[in-house]
This record gives structure tokens, sequence and C-alpha cells, in this order.
């Protein structure tokens, strides 16, 4: 997931801070970086025009952050060091609302659209303007502003009083920590934290990896992300915000419009899609447009908001006990469509997990025809009470598959039954199991049942594992049905004369597959036990695993409190954990893969050399014979160290073409050893 700057293809710049910074107190460079990060974050993620590579980026966060750490006393809350989140909130404070956060009141036809607006009309005789905009659909906030500073993040809650989500509410990127230009005393700016539909289909498949259940759609996502208590975790779900309101005494602006512009220039993300309009028609328009133009917006949207513009209108018009009068919701019809169930089939995953799908009387529904909707789990199932040959009303939310959100009692048949969810495997015909807790089914029979079986060796040669990409689902369908591989380490065992009996297997191809097989023994340890498979064992936990646990052994040795020791590792992994590993099947599987020579060994970057013990590095001026990474690298693995700027501190600067004012303020200081990349590398060698 795109946790930040993503984008690599500009143009890389020199680092052109790192070489003006020597004459620096250390909170003047603070200053200087918290304001270059706080712009590029900015153009980024408010703009979506970033100027400086990642790599530069992150070089920047870092010296910060290094900073930060040796002057704590000068980091501050709102650094943009904070927008990686880490502290936890156990319980969240509950926070009054000093402006209450009123409700929408809602229209569903035209009719009362109609209505709403001659009675506007009829209150406010002058020319009536309203500002259009779109209704985003996520979870409201308030953010307090104390001299252009984030002070607060508070969520709606009744209206009145909210949760205190401050920690949670920095990590969102488009929420700027520090307002740009001139700001008021105090304000309040509300708006929409929304989660992007890429952003939650790529957390959805990241949880199906980890066999855990898929989360229902973007809204309960985002709202549910800013109640996590770890804001770190927050920080890696790409949120973003939508601001459309701002509160406060003797505010810079008159009107919606002019308050949306205010918005926008005090660095909050408004998206442009906002519109002044002065007439019915226009207002009508608007909703047209956007009632299909939704489809193609990369988040969700449940309407559209139009608001009477100057506030001297609004205020004439008031509120109701809930709601602002001079305000309305249009809410749009979801895309839904009516159509028949004429059978539920269920499917069984890697991880034994079993999904009931329902499967359709072809529809067309937003643009494509639907023939399977997505019917979760027994849960829902028994909650909808859904039976075959219902007519069932399916929905496309923010999902790839659609849902069945209702069913039509008046079109029910007679003689339909009740749906009694399926007691044994559809695969295996092994009896079902429910975990405690969780709402799916399960197939225990793991190693007999062919899609948990097929499934796993999927999984251990899918990219982020094995990365065999000369063999797929297909082939490995055809090596199991040709009774040639029944677990993981069956791969290795494949022959050139197995497989060319195979259908569609000529030569190259078989060829390809064996060389993928043997490459992969290359692959380092933590992409191995990724590959295993282990529940709830996914890439970032197989990462902290290893660095913990740094061969097998160990691994396979740990009790689980020595595993929930490690940062991240809760009770569940870690009893997934030591279960695997207590399988005398799994155990000898590792051992035939070990003697098939996979790496089971983390391999920790081991220094070249010490020669440079001791010594500090800076380089300096454009360099020709090797780039500044690889100069970092090469200082690093020799055992040296890097600076960031002249100082006592510094015994040696390497000169590149036209070096400037480090090479000068180095000769003045007397005590650097000043070289040139051919000798820097002579020391080495
Ligand atoms: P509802 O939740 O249906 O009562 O609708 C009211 C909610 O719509 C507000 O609390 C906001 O969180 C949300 N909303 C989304 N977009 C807008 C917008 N452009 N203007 C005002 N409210 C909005
Ligand atoms: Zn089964």
């Amino acid at each position: 997931m795109k946790t930040h700057h993503g984008s690599n293809k500009i143009k890389r710049n020199l680092l052109t801070c790192a070489f003006n910074c020597s004459f620096m107190t250390p909170e003047e460079r603070i200053k200087i970086l918290t304001q270059e990060l706080q712009e590029h974050n900015y153009n980024y993620y408010v703009l979506d025009n970033p100027t400086i590579s990642d790599y530069e980026f992150d070089m920047k966060l870092k010296e910060l952050q290094a900073l930060e750490e040796k002057y704590p006393q000068l980091a501050d809350a709102n650094s943009p060091t904070r927008r990686v989140g880490g502290d936890v909130t156990k319980n969240f404070p509950t926070i009054q609302h000093t402006y209450r956060m009123y409700s929408l009141v809602n229209s569903y036809s035209r009719e009362e659209l109609v209505e709403w607006i001659e009675r506007v009309e009829k209150s406010v005789d002058e020319n009536l303007e309203y500002v259009c905009e779109l209704k985003f659909d996520g979870a409201s906030i308030s953010l307090k502003y104390i001299n252009g500073q984030l002070a607060e993040g508070v969520t709606r809650g009744d209206g009145y009083q909210g949760d205190d989500i401050t920690t949670n509410v920095r990590t969102i990127r488009s929420i700027p920590l520090k307002l740009r230009g001139d700001a008021p005393e105090e304000m309040y700016v509300r708006g929409e934290i929304i989660l992007p539909l890429e952003g939650f289909q790529q957390i959805n498949a990241e949880r199906e990896e980890l066999g855990l259940e898929p989360f229902m759609n973007p809204r309960n996502t985002a709202s549910g992300s800013l109640k996590m208590q770890d804001s770190a975790e927050v920080a890696k779900r790409p949120l973003q915000a939508f601001m459309y309101a701002v509160q406060g005494k003797d505010l810079p602006f008159e009107s919606q419009w002019e308050m949306l512009a205010f918005c926008r220039n005090a660095g909050f993300k408004v998206p442009d899609s906002a519109k002044l309009c002065k007439t019915q028609k226009e207002i009508f328009d608007f909703i047209e447009h956007w009632d299909k133009g939704r489809l193609n917006l990369p988040y969700e949207i449940d309407g559209i908001v139009i608001k009477v513009n100057p506030f001297y209108q609004q205020n004439e018009l008031g509120y109701t006990a809930k709601a602002p009068r001079w305000a309305i919701a249009y809410k749009f019809k979801a895309e839904q469509a009516q159509t028949k169930l004429n059978e539920i089939t269920y499917q069984v995953g890697r991880t034994g997990a079993v999904t009931p799908v329902a499967n359709l009387e072809p529809v067309l529904l937003a643009g494509t025809t639907v023939k399977r909707a997505s019917l979760h789990n027994a849960d829902i199932i028994a909650q909808l009470d859904v039976r075959i040959g219902d007519t069932v009303m399916v929905e496309k939310g923010g999902e790839i598959i659609p849902k069945i959100v209702d069913v039509n009692l008046d079109l029910r048949p007679k003689d339909a039954e009740k749906v009694e969810f399926i007691k044994h495997c559809p695969e295996c015909n092994t009896a079902l199991v429910r975990h405690e807790g969780e709402s799916a089914y399960y197939c225990p029979n793991e190693d007999g049942c062919p899609p948990q079986i097929k499934g796993r060796i999927e999984h251990f040669i899918s990219r982020k594992a094995m990365d065999m990409d000369s063999i797929g689902a297909e082939t490995i369908a055809q090596f199991y049905e040709a009774g040639l591989v029944n677990k993981i380490s069956d791969l290795y065992d494949l022959r050139q004369e197995d497989l060319l009996p195979l259908e569609r297997l000529g030569e190259k191809s078989v060829q390809n597959i064996l060389e993928g097989i043997e490459a992969s023994k290359q692959n380092p340890f933590h992409k191995v036990l990724y590959g295993l498979g282990i529940r709830y064992v996914g890439e970032t936990v197989a990462k902290k695993l290893v660095r913990a646990f740094p061969n097998i052994h160990l691994l396979m040795q740990a009790t689980e409190e020595e595993l929930e020791s490690v940062d991240a590792i809760g009770g569940r992994i870690a009893n997934s954990v030591t279960e695997y590993f207590a399988k005398e099947e799994h155990r000898e599987m590792i051992a035939k893969l070990e003697k098939e020579g996979l790496q089971f060994e983390a391999e920790f970057e081991e220094n070249i050399s010490e020669v440079l013990n001791g010594e500090t590095f800076l380089f300096t001026g454009k360099l020709s014979e090797f780039t500044r990474e690889e100069a970092k690298e090469m200082v690093e693995k020799n055992g040296g160290k890097i600076v960031s700027s002249v100082t006592k501190n510094l015994k040696n600067l390497v000169v590149g073409e036209n070096a400037g004012s480090k090479l000068k303020k180095a000769n003045e200081l007397g005590t650097v050893k000043i070289l040139t990349e051919k000798e820097f590398l002579a020391l080495i060698k």
C-alpha cells in the first residue's frame, strides 16, 4: 500500500539543503526541515503534484527524526515525523464540541428537493445562490486549530460531544498540521474522513491473505480506522480528508463558497467538484451529472449537499433542532437491482474458510452484468433470512462483488425453505467447524481438502513469497490432479520427465518451471516463512519474526510467550505459529525444504571490513564515480559513519566537482581531511 510518497519518476535534485546547513543551530535546521517536509507533504497529498523524489523526502524525514531524538525538547507535537504515528491510545477521552455538529435533512426525490427550494425562496426573498457539493461517504470530523496549529481532532459523536482522536488524525497526510497563510486565533474545520476505493480493496486483499474476514465497506472501515488504538496502524491506512466547513469567531469570509476557497488556501483538500448554482435547473443538472459521474470517482459518495451560499441568508433561515434549514442532502439511490436467487454455492479458500456465494439470475447493475453476489457468512444469511427462489435486491458498493441487501417477501415462493448452512465441506465432505468468536465456518481437513492444498501451493509460489512467475494457478491444479504435488515441498521433487507428459506443457515451459523452482532457493528466509502460509503470518509479521528469530530452529523452539514478546506479535499470531510448528508433518516438510537448500536463516548484512572504524565521512559536490547512496553504503559496510554537516565531528570530506560551502567550511576548520573520490576508493580497497 502506498503509505507516503509513491512516485519515483521525478528527477532527482541535489539535496540542496544538506549542503547549506553547516552554520545552523539544531533549532534552525529543525525549523527548515519541518517547513520543507510540510510543503512537500502538501504538494503530494493535497495538490497531487509531488516535486521531490521519495528518496529525498525520506532523507529529510530521517534527518528530522534524528534531530528530534537528539534534542527531544525541540520536537513539536505537529512535527511531520508524527505522520507515521506510534502513540497508542487505550481510551479516547470525550470532548465537548464548542460548536454543535448538526446533521443534514435528507431528500430522496426531485419533488422533495423542489419543496425545500420553494420554502427557502419564500423565507429569503432576494437573489438566491446555492453551493452544490458532493456528499462524501465517510466519518465526519472536527479539527481545532489554535494559531494555525492542529490542536484537536474530534469525531462527531452525538453532535454535542465526540471522541478525541487527535493522535490518529495527525497521521492523515491531507490534514495540515500547520495551516498555510494567516490563521485566526481559534477555528474549527469540519469535513469528512474517507477511504478511497483502491485503498479499501487493498486492505481487504491483505486481510484475505491473512485469513481475516474482509471489511464490509469503505465508510465503516474509515470510521473504524479512526478509532484504532495504535496510531502507527492508522498511518498505514490510506485515509483522506475532505473539508467543507469552518466555524469560529471573526472569520474572513461571508459565504459557503468563500469558505471553501479559504479551506483550500489554508492547505486542506477541497475537491473542486463543488459548484455555485443560481437556478433550480443548475442544481438538477449537478445532481444528474454526479449520479452517473460518481461511478468513476475514486471514492464513494452517497448524494450531494445543497447549501444556501451567503451567510446572512443562512442566518435568516436558521436551524431546526437537528439540522440547518439552509442546507439539504439529496441522497442517490444506491445502484440496486432486483433479481432471483437461484442457488447458494460454497467456496473453500486456502485457509479452509467457507464462503457462501449467491448465484443469481443475471441482471444489469451499474453497467455490468451481475451473476453472483457475496453472502459473507452464515450470520448474514440468517439475518436476511434469504431463501432459494427469493427475489432479492443486489447492491453495488465499494466491493468488487455486489452484495444482497434485501429480500422481497411479496414475491417469495410458497414452498421456499430456510437456508441451512452446509455442515460438510463441499470439496472433501469433512464436517465443518466454527472457531469461537468468528462467524466463518472452516473445513478442518487441511491436508486432504483439494482447494486448501492447491491454495497453499499457490500462496507459496505467489509474488510476495517464492515469486515463481513461470507457474500459475492452472499449472498447480494440473500438478495436483496428476498426483505430482500435494504439499509445498513436492515442488522440489519435480523432474522434467514428470512434467513433459502433461497437457499444454512444452519443453520450453517445463524448463522455465524447473528453473523458477530452482531459483526460488535463493529467496530470503522471511519470504520462505511467509510462503509457508501460517495463519496470520503475513509479509510484515514474517519479517518481524525473522528479525527476532534469525533461523527456523530458533523460531520452531520459541514458546508463545517468547513470540509475544516481539513487537506487534499478539497472542493470536503466537498461538498460530506454535500450533503450526507443533505438527509433525510441518516439521518434516521443513526439514525436507531445508535439505533442498531453501533459506531458513536470516542474512543480516555483515560489514565487508572495519577499515573505516571510527571514521566519519561527508560527501559534497557532484560525484562522478558513485552515487551518494552507494557512497553511504560503502562507508557503512566498512565500519565508518556518515554525518550530515561539517562540524568538529567530521573527519573526512570527500569532494566531487563544484564543491562549495562545505569545502570552504572544512578548510576553515582545518581539522578535516579532504579527499577526492579516487582517494576515498583507495581507502576501502
Ligand atoms: P447523515 O449522516 O446522512 O445525517 O448526513 C450528514 C453528514 O453528511 C454530515 O454529518 C457529514 O458528515 C456528511 N457530509 C458529507 N459530505 C458533506 C458535505 N459536503 N457537506 C456537509 N456534510 C457532508
Ligand atoms: Zn474440505
